[in-house]
C-alpha cells in the first residue's frame, strides 16, 4: 500500500518536472526575436542601464555629473547633476550656447544610434535609393525604411512618426540619405552630397535632422608624378547636420563613429 502511494507520488512529481520543462520551453519560445527588436531599440537605454546596473554596486561619489562634449570630442563643461549623461553638443565649436539654446545635441548617443546610421549607408548605397529613420527625445529608435530614389515619401515619414508615437515619443532627430548614384561599371554618376536639397529644407521633420552623403576627396598627386597616372579620388561618408533652412555642421561618418564609442566607452569604464 504504501509503496503504491510512494509509486504514485513518483509518477505525480515526474509529470510535474515534464510540464515545467515544458513551460520553460514555452518561454523560451515566447521570447520576441532579439533583431525585430533591435530595430525599435532606445539608443541610449542598452549603454546606459548596463552602466547604471554596476554603478548601483559601487561606491563612486563622482557618478552624479552631467558631461558636455562637441564635436570634436572635446570636453566644453560638466555640471554635477544628472545621472552620468553624456551630452554631444552638434558643433566643433567650443562655444555651446547656440547649441543648448536651440536643443542641438543628443543625450547619450549609443551605439544602436550607429547601427541604424551604417545599415542605412549600407543599404541606400545597395539599392540606390534614399533611406530614412528617425529618433525621439525618448531615445526611441525607428526602423530603417526604404524610400524612393530621389526622395523619402510622406506616408514612411508619418509610418515613422506613428511608431514613436506608440511609445509616447515623438521625433528629436530625422535621418535619411542622399545615396552614391552608380551605374552598372560601378563608376559614380551622381554623387550624394551631405547638404539639404529645397525639398529637404521646406519641412522640418524634428528639431534637427541628419543628411547621411559624401564628400569628394581629390586624389593627393605625388611631387614627381605625371598627370593622370595617379589614383582618382574617393567618396567619403559624411554627415550633415541641419535644421529647416539652417546648416549647423558637418562630421565625417568615421569621426562621429570614434566619438560615439569614446562617449560609450566612458560610461563602462566609470561604473566599474
Ligand atoms: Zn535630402
Amino acid at each position: 500500500m504504501n509503496r503504491n502511494i510512494l509509486w504514485a507520488s513518483v509518477i505525480v512529481l515526474m509529470q510535474v518536472f515534464r510540464l515545467t520543462i515544458d513551460l520553460h520551453q514555452i518561454n523560451t519560445l515566447a521570447t520576441p526575436d532579439v533583431s525585430t527588436k533591435k530595430e525599435l531599440n532606445l539608443y541610449n537605454k542598452e549603454s546606459l542601464s548596463l552602466a547604471r546596473l554596476t554603478r548601483e554596486s559601487c561606491l563612486e561619489s563622482d557618478s552624479n555629473r552631467t558631461t558636455y562634449y562637441n564635436l570634436y570630442g572635446s570636453e566644453i563643461k560638466h555640471t554635477t547633476e544628472g545621472n552620468n549623461n553624456n551630452i554631444l553638443l552638434l558643433t566643433h565649436s567650443r562655444n555651446c550656447d547656440r547649441c543648448l539654446d536651440k536643443g542641438y545635441y543628443l543625450v547619450n548617443p549609443g551605439i544602436d544610434l550607429l547601427d541604424s546610421i551604417r545599415k542605412a549607408y549600407r543599404e541606400s548605397d545597395r539599392l540606390q535609393r534614399e533611406y530614412f529613420f528617425a529618433t525621439g527625445h525618448d531615445g526611441w529608435i525607428s526602423a530603417v525604411i526604404s524610400g524612393d530614389r530621389e526622395y523619402i515619401p510622406a506616408g514612411l515619414i508619418a509610418g515613422v512618426r506613428n511608431q514613436l508615437k506608440e511609445r509616447n515619443d515623438s521625433i528629436l532627430l530625422a535621418v535619411h540619405t542622399h545615396p552614391l548614384m552608380k551605374d552598372e561599371f560601378d563608376q559614380v554618376l551622381r554623387p550624394g552630397n551631405a547638404f539639404p536639397s529645397g525639398a529637404d529644407t521646406i519641412k522640418k521633420l524634428g528639431r534637427f535632422e541628419f543628411i547621411l552623403g559624401y564628400v569628394y576627396d581629390a586624389p593627393r598627386m605625388q611631387p614627381n608624378s605625371v598627370m593622370n597616372t595617379g589614383p582618382s579620388g574617393s567618396y567619403r561618408p559624411l554627415i550633415g547636420i541641419y535644421s529647416g533652412s539652417e546648416m549647423i555642421d558637418t562630421i565625417s561618418l568615421s569621426d562621429f563613429e570614434k566619438l560615439v564609442w569614446k562617449l560609450n566607452n566612458r560610461n563602462n569604464r566609470g561604473s566599474r
